[in-house]
Formats: C-alpha cells, structure tokens, sequence
C-alpha cells in the first residue's frame, strides 16, 4: 500500500518535478508521440490512490483522463490512428489508457489491458530517464504499443478527458451486458461512471433505466442523463418491485465498489439476470452471495476492469452522438496545474463529478 507521504512529498515537490520535464525535454524516439496536454480530469480512481485507499509505486505522476495535441511524432510513426483517421501535428486525440504489445498471450485473447508488458498511463513510477507518464504534467510522451484516437472535431475537453476512462470503461461494460433492446438496467452509483450508463443505457435502446445513490442531488443529475426513476437505497426494492411487476431487473452494473451497494442490488436480479461489477477497483470487505440463488436464477456476474482499444472507439462515437446532453456540467470546476494540491481537496467533494487539470483554459 502505498503511503499517503509518498504523494504528499510527491505534490510538494511537483514544482521541482515539473521543472524537470520541461529541461528534460527530448524528441520522441521510433515511433512514439509527443503530446502537449490540454486537459487531465481527475479520476476517482486518482483520488483513492491520493488518498492511499489503492496502492502505487511512488513518486508518479497521476492522471489518466487526458486529452492533448500532437507536438511531435519519432521518425517511424505512420501517423495514422487506431481507426485509420491521419494525424497531424496539432492535432486533438486521446489514447488507451494502457499502451499493450499485441503479443502476449494476454493481448493475443483479447485482454490487451492485462498485457503482460503493459504501459499504463498515470499508474507508472517516475524515473528521470521515463518522465512523461502521467497527465498531471505538460507534456506527455506515448510509447509504443498506444492506442490513440482523433477527438472527433468540436468536442469539448470536458468531453474528451473522460471519455478514455470513464466512457471507455462504460462501453466495456456494455458490451458484455449484450443487447439492452427492451430491458430493464439497474445502475447502482449516479457518480461520473453512473450518469454516463445511464446515458448509454438509453442509446442503447434500454426500456427502463434505474438509477440509485446515496445522494439526491446525483440522482436529479442522473434524471438528466436518461435516468427513467431514480431512488435511495432504502427505496430500491419496493422501487424494482413495483416497476418490474416482481420479476426484477435484467441487468446491474455495480458502479460503486462498495459491498453494500452489491447486496442491495442483488436482492433486485430477476431470472436470468446479469450483474456487472465495473466499481470494485480497490479493496473492500468479501460480500455475502447466496449461491443457491446464483444457480436457481440462472445469474451471471461477470467483472470489467478498463477496456479494449474498440472500446474506446465507440466511447467518442458515443460522446459524438449524445451532444445534446449536459455533459459539460460534469467538470465542475478547472485548475492550473499548479493548483493541482487544490484541485485534489476539491475532488473529494460529492458536489463535483470532476474537476479538471488544464492550462490551456481560462480560469
Ligand atoms: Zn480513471
Ligand atoms: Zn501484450
């Protein structure tokens, strides 16, 4: 487990360590990228490891929601991106969050996230020879075996930031769920995973969508995204029960990682249900689960952690068709990168979804 010290020395420092990067400055090698970051949302999952509720190798440089421009490509880069759009310099685009070598016998089963050598951006240790890994910084520098993607043309970087974490990791999750045509989804955590499912859930075709948290403003905010009732877990079962005439939901995506959250919702499955556990990406205590009631309703449960390339793909081509939602209302609140210290207090918050990193913006 890492310490909360560690990160602490390592934000105090960070003036010193991005110093650093900017007189470290080297052109990108084979066929590498050099990008000049836009903006970097700050990521639940940055936040439980700020906060040392998960584990990293310190000192880092957190931040994986990024979107930024091409400055410069290494000599052998075919500048072309994953779905065949051409790169340019200047150009506006994201990337997988893990860089895969296409080669082992994980990337070989369509696992590329779990590559045996990957590259994950934002989660790798600092080292002076290594510097450009997390999006918590002004330039970034893409390694081979990185997946990376055009911005489809006039989307905002409150769009663009999240969509290769949050929307990707989302349409993964969907994926396995299969066809929503006519069901009925249970979205258990109105957070920035939340209200994006409960966004897509609609898109794609859901007959009922849902929602439940803890908080009552999330869940007006989820109403927003496509959420057809919303409800506090105290209310939930009635709320499934009544809607679903007693048969249950379809499908649950678990979104919180909290083992309470899990247990409310399976009280709700009904026969043949699935339930997807996307939430749980840091230690928790063991849930109880029946496992007779596993078999009877012929459940299947099924865990996501992050995405494949294609995710990401129809991540921005959701972001691109759903414009008309608020989406932008999501970052609550932008920050130089040296207030990053603040940026992170503000984070904690339940009153913002995100908050962003960015010194291409006005404040
Ligand atoms: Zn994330
Ligand atoms: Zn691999």
């Amino acid at each position: 487990m890492m310490s909360d010290s560690g990160l602490v020395a390592l934000f105090e420092k960070k003036s010193s360590l991005f110093a650093i990067s900017n007189c470290n400055l080297k052109g990108p090698v084979g066929d590498q990228i050099l990008i000049k970051v836009e903006g970097c949302t700050i990521c639940g999952s940055d936040v439980h490891t700020f906060l040392g509720r998960r584990s990293a190798q310190v000192p880092t440089v957190l931040g994986h929601e990024i979107a930024g421009r091409i400055v410069s490509f290494g000599p052998n880069n075919k500048r072309i991106d994953y779905s065949g759009n051409h790169l340019e310099i200047g150009a506006f685009v994201t990337w997988s969050v893990v860089a895969n070598c296409d080669n082992c016998i994980y990337c070989k089963r369509g696992q590329p996230q779990k590559c045996d050598s990957n590259f994950k951006y934002g989660h790798k240790k600092h080292n002076p020879e290594e510097p450009w890994v997390g999006g918590l910084a002004e330039y970034i520098l893409l390694v081979h075996g990185t997946k990376v993607f055009k911005i489809p043309e006039g989307l905002s970087l409150e769009v663009a930031c999240p969509a290769n974490c949050t929307t990707a990791t989302n349409v993964a999750a969907f994926r396995v769920a299969g066809n929503l045509a006519g069901k009925v989804v249970l979205i258990m955590g109105a957070g920035m995973l939340g209200v994006t499912a409960c966004a897509m859930a609609k898109f794609y075709g859901a007959k009922l969508v849902i929602v439940c948290d803890t908080n009552e403003k999330r869940l007006l905010k989820a109403c927003e995204f496509g959420a057809d009732q919303s409800t506090l877990p105290a209310g939930l079962s009635d709320v499934v029960s009544n809607l679903t005439v007693g048969l249950g939901v379809d499908i649950i995506f678990e979104l919180t990682g909290a083992p309470v959250a899990f247990e409310n919702a399976f009280e709700c499955v009904g026969i043949g249900g699935k339930i997807i556990l996307v939430g749980s990406v840091f230690p928790s205590e063991p849930v109880g689960l029946p496992m007779e009631i596993v078999v009877r309703k012929l459940l299947s449960i099924k865990g996501i952690h992050n995405y494949i390339p294609e995710d990401l793909a129809q991540a921005l081509d959701f972001l691109n068709q759903t414009r008309h939602l608020p989406w932008e209302s999501l970052v609550g609140k932008w920050f130089n990168l040296s207030d990053v210290d603040l940026a992170f207090q503000l984070a904690q918050s339940p009153e913002y979804y995100r908050v962003g990193i960015s010194d291409a913006m006005n404040h």
